[in-house]
């Protein structure tokens, strides 16, 4: 039974909830939503919509699957949840085992944690111990600028100072190392100088560096940037070259988002250590992982503690690892490379006539992904409802207007998505 109607609803939300990145009692706009079927969210006492978005690219094979609601059905009969320490489960050893089969080949072992902040933040616990082992204290990472790693403190260390907005935190958060972000785009020539930056604070600051964290190949939320394969291939080098354990943060590229089950491979390398979250439980429950190598695990192993210092309550949460293993059986069941190269060619098609308009500034997909990047920052008041009336579900945030659609969008919702995208473009600044 509903107990509140929309206008309460909203109301009550207004009053009393926070959401991302907002403030309380603002005016912006707000859609409650009733329930979600396949690629569709059904809005409280209003149409259903196409979600564009995957629920920031966690929902791969759409809502209320039954697959999956089955795993969880289940396995919520069997436990919902037994602590970690002392005890295992099935659904947690069979995940980590298909996730070291699937990752790059030097990933060994699987820390499970809750979300992604904490899988960097482990992931960044992981190379501090590393050196502390080898009797080295180094806590400072190297990084680039228009990264985006999590909202937990340590990870926000390493997302872009401008747009983390370092200034408000400055006593609060260590200060790292920011190289130039990568200039050199994705499917274009490649420029050797686009690496002088890195190489520069490389060198300076090797002895002190414990880490190097970036996302491959996407830059997501620090500005949805497309970056060329030798750039990665040439920092796993000097990381080797340096022995600097380098973390792969692909929480949100990770299970084929890039065209690729892991962006890593675009370039053919393997990080040390590589984080996964977002997709890993395909939009259900929130769950991530750190995997890492066999050389960091038995290094930390060494070291004064012995042991990894970390252990979260919900470590391992058998309903999140049940729906996690099921998704990734559906991802190879349903073809997920044929799923996004459909998309990625939807996408390049679709969203091509917004460069015509004179307040657009770009158009690039890769993948999964599609982005329309805008001169200026975009008025969600006035956006936001036009993409509603127009039948489909986006969430733009400064300049961009991007996309990364359930992989099981048909053709059709792909171009829906695409249409309604141009237009509400076209009535929003006409
Ligand atoms: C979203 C994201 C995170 C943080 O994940 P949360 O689950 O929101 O804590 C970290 N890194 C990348 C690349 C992300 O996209």
């Amino acid at each position: 039974m509903t107990q509140f109607d929309l206008a309460q609803l909203i109301e009550l939300d207004r009053k009393h909830v926070w959401h991302p990145y907002s403030a309380l009692n603002n005016d912006m706009p707000l859609f409650a939503v009733e329930s979600a079927q396949g690629v569709k969210l059904k809005l409280k006492e209003g149409p259903e919509i196409i979600d564009g978005m995957s629920s920031w690219w966690s929902t791969l094979h759409g809502y209320n699957h039954p697959e999956l609601n089955k795993a969880l059905l289940e396995q919520s009969q069997k436990m919902a949840h037994i602590m970690f320490g002392g005890l295992t489960h099935e659904p947690a050893v069979a995940l980590a085992k298909q996730l070291v089969d699937i990752s790059p080949a030097p990933l060994q072992h699987v820390f499970f944690s809750d979300s992604g902040s904490v899988a960097v933040e482990v992931a960044m616990k992981m190379a501090i111990q590393y050196w502390a082992s080898k009797g080295q204290q180094r806590s400072r990472f190297l990084t680039l600028k228009k990264g985006y790693h999590g909202d937990t403190f340590m990870a926000m260390s390493v997302c872009d100072p401008i747009t983390g907005m370092h200034s408000l935190f400055s006593d609060a958060i260590k200060e790292q190392l920011f190289a130039e972000a990568p200039q050199s785009r994705f499917a274009d020539s490649w420029d050797e100088d686009d690496l002088d930056s890195f190489k520069d604070l490389l060198e300076k600051h090797h002895d002190d560096i414990a880490g190097i964290i970036l996302e491959p190949i996407v830059q997501g939320t620090g500005g949805m940037r497309f970056y060329h394969s030798n750039y990665l291939k040439q920092v796993r080098k000097l990381s080797q070259d340096y022995n600097i354990p380098l973390i792969a943060d692909e929480i949100a590229t990770g299970l084929g988002r890039t065209g690729k089950l892991f962006a890593c491979e675009h370039a053919a390398i393997s990080p040390d250590i590589m984080c996964l979250g977002k997709t890993l439980s395909a939009g259900y429950i929130t769950l991530a992982a750190t995997l890492c190598s066999s050389d960091i695990a038995e290094v930390i192993q060494q070291g004064e503690a012995g042991v990894f210092m970390h252990g979260p309550t919900f470590m391992a949460n058998p309903l999140a690892c049940a729906v996690a293993g099921r998704s990734l059986n559906l991802l190879s069941e349903n073809n997920w490379q044929q799923q996004v190269s459909q998309i990625e060619q939807v996408l390049k098609e679709g969203l091509a006539p917004c460069l015509t308009m004179s307040a657009v500034e770009d158009v690039r997909v890769l993948g999964a992904i599609g982005v329309v990047e805008m001169k200026e920052q975009v008025d969600l008041r006035i956006l936001q409802p036009l993409f509603v009336k127009h039948g489909i579900w986006l969430r733009p945030f400064g300049k961009l207007v991007y996309c990364m659609p359930p992989y099981i969008s048909s053709k059709e919702e792909l171009q829906q998505l695409c249409s309604g995208l141009f237009k509400s473009l076209s009535q929003a600044y006409k």
